[in-house]
This record gives structure tokens, C-alpha cells and sequence, in this order.
């Protein structure tokens, strides 16, 4: 089972794929694909209205793929998170988790156009695993349950500009991370009960068709587990709420490959959660 939203931006309509491959509306139960969906046992409402036969096939060919979620109420980032990357980077790895926040309006859809931004000159992709957020997170006791505030996985792209992030930034990176259209998600939301384990998923980005990262989610530092039970010790994450959990090595920060520009074609794919594709301009 498969969480997708289709048609025009700010207008896109909720919809499952069913086992079988097809399309269903879901407007029958929910207007949207919001925290308020997934904290009223959305995913087991949709299992239901499936087996009851209760939901319509909707004609999705032609169909724009929005994000699958509706506007997050925030969007947290974990920095340096894997430790390949971190030392690429030029930092050792982080002994506490690394926060920056993206605004939400950053989130578009797994196939729109993302825009290099004015006075860019190093625009640079990280694919990474979003943790979509199903039930209220506040002072876990540890992260021994952390999983269970889930709602589901899906893929997305921390498109980061590296001048905005380093140089224009008092060493707050959210300046180079927050500009519009740098968080394409998607393209569906695959239930947390259907993601066996969130550590064994490996993640991968093009430029061009030509490799980038290839790595696993088993290689980050703070599990997606400690990472909820770590930020829930300093902020609320509410339902709907999106953690973009790390990158890992090979973006173009390295040094080892170019910055992308208007033309180019970032694909970013995660095992199992389905694979994204941006042209820029
Ligand atoms: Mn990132």
C-alpha cells in the first residue's frame, strides 16, 4: 500500500495504490493527506475501506505526483548524520544529533522542477530517508518505542546551496537549505508496518544518470529511533511533521563531483520507498 497525492500544486487530492497497482480515492475518507489523518489510525481506516471494497479506482495517468504528505507543520533536518559524509565534509562526526530546520514551504513534489536560486553557484543534492511523523512525539523515555510514532517513510532530497549553508551563515546552515522548491518528497509514502526495518534500506542519487551516492541507512550514526528519541528531549514533533534524516557520502560538497545546474537531472531513490526525479532550472 502506497500514500500518494495527485493533481495541481495546493490542490492535489489523496489517493492510495493498492496491492493490485491500482489507484483509489481516498477523498471518501480524509481531504487530505495531513496530521490530523494520520493520527486517526489513517493507515488502518485505508486498510479497511480496502478490503470493504470501498474505495473508487481514480484515472491517475496524466496526473501530477504532489508531495505525498500535505504541508508539513515543520520540517527537521539531521545534519552529518552518516560518517563518510561528515568527514567529506570536512567535520568529524557529531557525539549529539545536528539540527536545522527547512521551512516548509521548501516541500514539492518528486517530479517538479527545482529552481537553482539567484546568485547560486553551488547548488548540491543529498538524498536521504524522511520519517514521516503519525502520532505526537514529546519527552520519549528512550528510543525503545520511538517507532511507534511513525506514520511512514518516503524519499527526499535535501537540496542544499553550499555558499548559502557555509559562507552566508554564522554557522547556521537553514541558509542554504530554505530555498524554495529544495525539498522535493516522494513520490509516495509507504506505511511504517511495511518498512521491515528503517536501518536496512539503501539510498542512492544520480546526477545525469551517472551515479553519486550509494550507500545504506544502516550506515548512519543516530538511528532513526534515537533520532526521534533525541529531538523529542528539546521540541514537539506533531503528526504530519517530516524528519529528513541524513545524508551519506557523494554529493558534490566533497569536492569530487561538479554542482549541478539549470539542465541538469538529479534522480534520488531509496530501496523499496521509490525513486524521484528533478530537472533544474
Ligand atoms: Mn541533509
Amino acid at each position: 500500500m502506497k500514500f500518494v497525492r495527485l493533481g495541481e500544486p495546493g490542490r492535489e487530492r489523496p489517493a492510495v495504490i493498492d496491492d493490485q497497482g491500482l489507484t483509489r480515492d481516498l477523498t471518501a475518507l480524509t481531504a487530505d493527506l495531513d496530521g490530523a489523518f494520520w493520527a486517526s489510525d489513517g493507515t488502518a481506516r485505508t486498510r479497511q475501506a480496502l478490503a470493504d471494497g470501498a474505495l473508487p479506482v481514480l484515472e491517475a495517468a496524466g496526473l501530477r505526483l504532489g508531495p505525498p504528505v500535505a504541508r508539513p507543520g515543520a520540517v527537521i533536518c539531521v545534519g552529518q548524520n552518516y560518517a563518510a559524509h561528515a568527514a567529506e565534509s570536512g567535520s568529524t562526526p557529531p557525539e549529539r544529533p545536528v539540527i536545522f530546520l527547512k521551512p516548509p514551504n521548501t516541500v514539492v513534489g518528486p517530479y517538479d522542477e527545482v529552481l537553482i536560486p539567484r546568485n547560486s553557484v553551488k547548488t548540491d543534492w543529498e538524498v536521504e530517508l524522511a520519517v514521516v511523523i503519525g502520532k505526537r512525539v514529546s519527552y520519549l523515555d528512550s528510543p525503545e518505542h520511538a517507532l511507534e510514532h511513525v506514520a511512514g517513510y518516503t524519499v527526499s532530497n535535501d537540496v542544499s546551496e553550499r555558499d548559502f549553508q557555509i559562507e552566508h551563515s554564522g554557522g547556521q546552515w537553514s541558509k542554504g537549505k530554505a530555498a524554495a522548491t529544495f525539498n522535493p518528497l516522494g513520490p509516495y509514502l509507504v506505511p511504517a508496518d511495511e518498512v521491515p526495518d528503517p536501518q536496512k534500506l539503501r539510498l542512492r542519487s544520480f546526477v545525469n544518470g551517472e551515479p553519486r551516492q550509494d550507500s545504506s541507512t544502516a550506515d548512519m550514526i543516530f538511528s532513526v529511533a534515537h533520532l526521534l528519541y533525541d529531538l523529542s528531549q528539546y521540541l514537539v514533533l506533531d503528526p504530519g511533521d517530516v524528519v529528513n534524516t541524513g545524508t551519506p557520502e557523494g554529493v558534490a560538497l566533497s569536492g569530487r563531483f561538479p554542482y549541478v545546474r539549470g539542465g541538469d537531472v538529479m534522480e534520488i531513490e531509496i530501496e523499496g520507498l521509490g525513486r524521484q526525479r528533478q530537472v533544474l532550472r
